[in-house]
């Protein structure tokens, strides 16, 4: 590089008409140096070639000198050696790890001071007597040491720019003017290599916390169907990185199934700018299927385009486990229903032995009217219907149970909840004679049907039934009152409640209630409550206990009928049990 032959090695003018030229093309000379630094600025170097290019610029043409740029560490605060080409390892070796202090040497001072400090003969000077600083500079044969601060834009110190000298000395004012544009051109390049840390790191954290909530970004420009993917989104395709993500590969990942709907909410995107919500599957090339959740928000690019900035996150774990949950809870409820098995069997055996008789019995007198000499044929007649009444009985009956304790996927229709719960109190009829329990009806007149599963309807209601009865079995000082009550709420919905008489509730526990295993009962299992609430809840309703104001407790559920607001909006299937 060639700049300005006529300054000297010092910097300055060597004679009268050397002024004259020094004034002439000063102004060239600066322009000169200040792109040069520039140059070197945007070299696109590391940080410390960038910098030790700039240290041995400015060694090139300001004479006998050698220069170091020092950063600041402000965690210490220390100083750390940013470049320093042309001073020797043991001095740069010295200077590293400075406290940032008033008294320790020139560039610490500059650093805390945030000024210049000129240190023009470190030998004679009384400020650096005492210094460190001053036996290491001597001891390299370095007597001027002058120390600018690189300032950031929001005026922290970044550095120190150091000019170091073998004589004492001042710098001249064609060195203050390099001073001042080294101290730019550093502070900018320093702050760019700290803003690139910076965004590398943000990016490696944002390519982390994709990769662990399976999360991929994408920004889609509508105008040029562009897609700008990141790594996680590549994956979650399962696509070569350097292979562009577009629209089109996209597509070709969709379960064609789910084609239809996913390009529809994207036709819709485009062509109404709201936000896009949408779960659907991929079918990956090898065969195997991956749910994912895609989200995305509209917004303009600088140029005022339409784009979605957006996430689609692989939701296939969640969702699979949500299936081994249903499952589960659906072995879950069969036991529940098995196990109301024991408390009702005695019910059982009267309900089918009571029709079962009545055919036993029948068919003798039957056998007998026939026998008869004469036969007695009307009579005969008549017995024969009667067996065929109480078969038809008894097979009902038998249906019934086989509905109530088979397991069977969930059957979305239309419920009386009114004839449920009257089919439920005849099966139970012989346990609340036992139980010595009154029962009081009070089923509303013109309950609108809800939609739901029948027999996981049937199954809530009986575990509130027995429960209520078992809740009542160590009662004798009061009579055991069971009450059970169906009314039509506001907002087209249906309100189930069974209230007993029996040991009652806290309101602190009533919650705890409906917790998995939660008993304390002496063979309960806890689970008829859980379940009861988690099918309660798929009806989209609510199920609460609540102690009575007199004793006893109350336990009441609510879901929606098949009013107007449910018949357009019920018909989803309960996925539970
Ligand atoms: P289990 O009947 O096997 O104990 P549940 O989940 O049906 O399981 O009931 C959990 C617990 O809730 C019961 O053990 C009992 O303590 C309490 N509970 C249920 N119904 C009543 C009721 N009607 N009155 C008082 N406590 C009740």
């Amino acid at each position: 590089m060639t700049i300005a032959c006529e300054f000297s090695r010092e910097g300055h003018p060597q004679n009268g008409a050397g002024q004259a030229a020094y004034e002439r093309t000063a102004p060239a000379f600066w322009r000169a140096s200040d792109n040069r630094l520039l140059e070197l600025a945007r070299s696109g170097g590391t940080l410390s070639e960038t910098l030790d290019s700039v240290c041995r610029f400015v060694e090139e043409v300001s004479g006998e000198c050698r220069c170091g740029i020092y950063l600041i560490d402000w965690r210490g605060p220390t100083v750390r050696t940013g470049a320093a080409p042309g001073l020797a390892a043991s001095f740069n070796a010295a200077i590293c790890g400075l406290p940032v202090r008033s008294d320790s040497g020139p560039c610490a001072r500059a650093a805390y001071l945030m000024t210049q400090v000129i240190a023009a003969d470190l030998d004679s000077d009384p400020l650096w007597q005492a210094s460190e600083f001053r036996s290491l500079a001597l001891a390299h044969g370095l007597r001027s040491c002058w120390c600018t601060p690189i300032c950031s834009p929001a005026g922290s110190v970044l550095g120190i720019f150091a000019i170091l000298q073998r004589s004492p000395a001042r710098p001249t004012p064609f060195q203050q003017n390099l001073i001042a544009g080294v101290a730019h051109v550093a502070s900018i390049v320093i702050e760019n290599a700290r803003l690139a840390v910076t965004i590398r790191r943000s990016e490696a954290a944002l390519a982390e916390t994709e990769r662990l909530s399976c999360t991929g970004s994408f920004v889609w420009r509508l105008s040029t169907d562009e897609v700008i993917g990141s790594g996680q989104l590549h994956r979650i395709l399962e696509l070569d990185e350097s292979q562009p993500v577009t629209l089109g590969l996209i597509r070709s990942r969709i379960h064609p199934v789910d084609h239809p709907s996913v390009c529809e909410a994207l036709e819709r995107a485009r062509s109404d700018g709201n936000d896009i919500e949408h779960e659907h599957r991929l079918l990956m090339p090898d065969q195997s299927i991956k749910y994912v959740r895609m989200t995305a928000h509209a917004a303009r690019d600088p140029d005022g385009h339409l784009e979605y900035i957006g996430a689609i996150q692989d939701v296939t774990e969640r969702r699979l486990s949500e299936a081994a949950l249903g499952k589960a809870r659906s072995e879950l409820a069969h036991v529940a229903r098995v196990v109301s098995l024991g408390p009702l069997s005695a019910s059982i055996v009267h309900e089918v032995n009571q029709p079962l008789s009545g055919i036993v019995i029948n068919a003798s007198t039957c056998l007998r009217m026939l026998t008869a000499d004469p036969p007695n044929v009307a009579g005969a007649l008549e017995t024969v219907r009667r067996a065929l009444r109480d078969a038809r009985l008894a097979s009902e009956i038998i249906a019934r149970l086989h509905a109530l304790f088979t397991k069977k996927e969930p059957k979305i229709g239309s419920v009386e909840l009114n004839e449920v719960t009257r089919e439920l109190l005849t099966l139970l009829q012989s346990d609340l004679q036992r139980h010595r329990v009154s029962l009081r009806a009070e089923l509303a007149e013109d309950l609108p049907p809800v939609i739901g599963d029948r027999v996981q309807l049937q199954q809530v209601i009986l575990n509130l039934l027995l429960n209520a009865l078992e809740a009542m079995n160590s009662i004798d000082d009061r009579s055991r009152r069971l009450v059970v009550r169906t009314e039509q709420e506001d907002g087209d919905r249906v309100r189930l409640s069974v209230s007993d008489s029996g040991v009652g509730l806290d309101f602190q526990i009533a919650e705890r209630l409906f917790e998995p295993f939660y008993t304390t009962k002496r063979s309960g299992m806890g689970i008829g409550l859980f379940v009861s609430r988690f099918i309660i809840e798929h009806h989209r309703g609510w199920l609460r206990a609540a102690p009575n104001d007199g004793p006893g407790a109350m336990f009441s559920f609510s879901i929606p009928s098949l009013g107007r607001e449910a018949m357009s909006s019920c018909c989803r299937a309960p996925r539970g049990p």
